[in-house]
């Protein structure tokens, strides 16, 4: 195991929970075909380790945003269907061709750009067709929908393979957007009966079977996030932040500690010093000033004093059993005992951007019986 005395901060990925998330989703997605989503990095986890062990889980779908995401996939999954949710960007036709890449075409215009670029490889084109049905942010509008529906010609030389469309509030189960969103769907796809059809991300298949259609299309629970809020997690957590406590200290009462002496010792307290701060993707929203972040060290929990800063965060100890934490020893910011949902939302956003976060400094590894070289 990579876990080198050198590190300040350590994320561990486990591969394994991600193939167990894969295969729970599998097992409510009401038989429909269970894709990938692995864009921005994946969601900062890591791409190509957690694609393969999708892959090797029996996936044969991925989507990512942008067409260099992937390039960087297409190497590592020479035979998967990759489809680009950013759609087609005016003149990169070639790029997308280049490495087998079906965009998610949302608008008339990248219909015709898609299909000149069919026309000249001499053959049809795979894509999908995206269609808006209340989020107001890519895929087909109203009216395009209807003129897209109203004219088949308008398709010759593609290979549609999918029709999709996404969910603006599936977090919140009773957002009555749901539903009208899900009828807006099944009306635009019997227009395509032919052609499989794609609605639900995670939060999405929680909602039940109506909304599972042909392939859903889950990202964040195979991380082992609850995109719902309330409910209980039915996934594992995948993402483990450790940080190296770096010094303990005793401070006496009306001592301060950290920038802007923010924090201050209402009597004796003890302190530790960790080597993890915002830079690595611990956020500074979780400083003790909105009485927020805690960490989990020896068994026990300890908050968040005072200001976090780039390289560094510090805990208040008092009350631990000293044997609970030692220089040396990793705290535990993010994983089993602190969910990636509980830190999110103490610091004031959503565990999609904490797990997008991450930094670069921090030593990465990967765990799980799935891991492939
Ligand atoms: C990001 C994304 C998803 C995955 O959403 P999760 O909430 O992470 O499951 C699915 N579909 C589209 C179009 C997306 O952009």
């Amino acid at each position: 195991m990579s876990d080198p005395a050198s590190a300040s901060a350590i994320i561990s990925i486990d591969l394994d929970a991600v193939a167990t998330n894969y295969g729970h989703i599998r097992s409510i997605a009401a038989g429909a075909d269970v894709a990938g989503v692995v864009k921005a990095n994946a969601y900062g986890v890591g791409m190509v380790p957690v694609a393969r062990t999708l892959a090797a889980e029996g996936c044969r779908n991925f989507f990512v945003a942008d067409p260099d995401e992937g390039a960087t996939l297409r190497a590592a999954l020479p035979d998967a269907a990759i489809y680009v949710t950013n759609g087609l960007m005016p003149g990169a036709g070639a790029a997308y061709r280049a490495h087998a890449l079906s965009p998610c075409l949302g608008s008339l215009a990248e219909i015709e750009e898609w299909r000149r670029e069919a026309a000249l490889a001499g053959r049809a084109l795979r894509a999908a067709l995206h269609f808006d049905t209340g989020l107001s942010r890519l895929g087909f509008d109203e009216a395009e929908t209807r003129r897209l529906i109203g004219s088949p010609a308008s398709l010759a030389g593609l290979d549609i393979t999918l029709v999709m469309s996404h969910l603006a509030c599936s977090d919140e189960p009773a957002h009555p957007l749901n539903a009208l969103q899900l009828a807006r769907f099944k009306s635009i796809r019997a227009a395509f009966p032919a052609v499989p059809a794609s609605f639900a991300n995670t939060a999405g298949v929680l909602l039940g079977p109506d909304y599972c259609f042909d392939m859903v299309r889950p990202g964040y629970g195979l991380y082992g996030g609850i995109p719902a809020e309330g409910s209980p997690n039915p996934f594992h957590p995948a993402v483990r932040l450790e940080g190296r406590i770096l010094q303990i200290r005793d401070v006496s009462a009306g001592s301060t500690a950290g920038y802007g002496a923010s924090w201050k010792a209402e009597g004796p307290r003890r302190l530790a010093v960790v080597a993890t701060g915002y830079a690595d993707g611990y956020f500074r929203s979780l400083a003790s000033a909105k009485g927020a972040g805690r960490v989990y060290i020896g068994g026990h929990y300890a908050p968040v004093a005072g200001r976090v800063s780039m390289d560094l965060l510090i805990i208040d100890l008092t009350g631990l059993p000293e044997e609970a934490a030692r220089r040396g020893d990793l705290a535990e910011l993010i994983g089993p005992h602190v969910t990636l949902d509980e830190v999110a939302d103490r610091a004031g956003t959503i565990g999609y951007e904490v797990l997008t976060r991450l930094g670069d400094r921090a030593k990465r590894h990967y765990t799980g019986d799935r891991l492939t070289p």
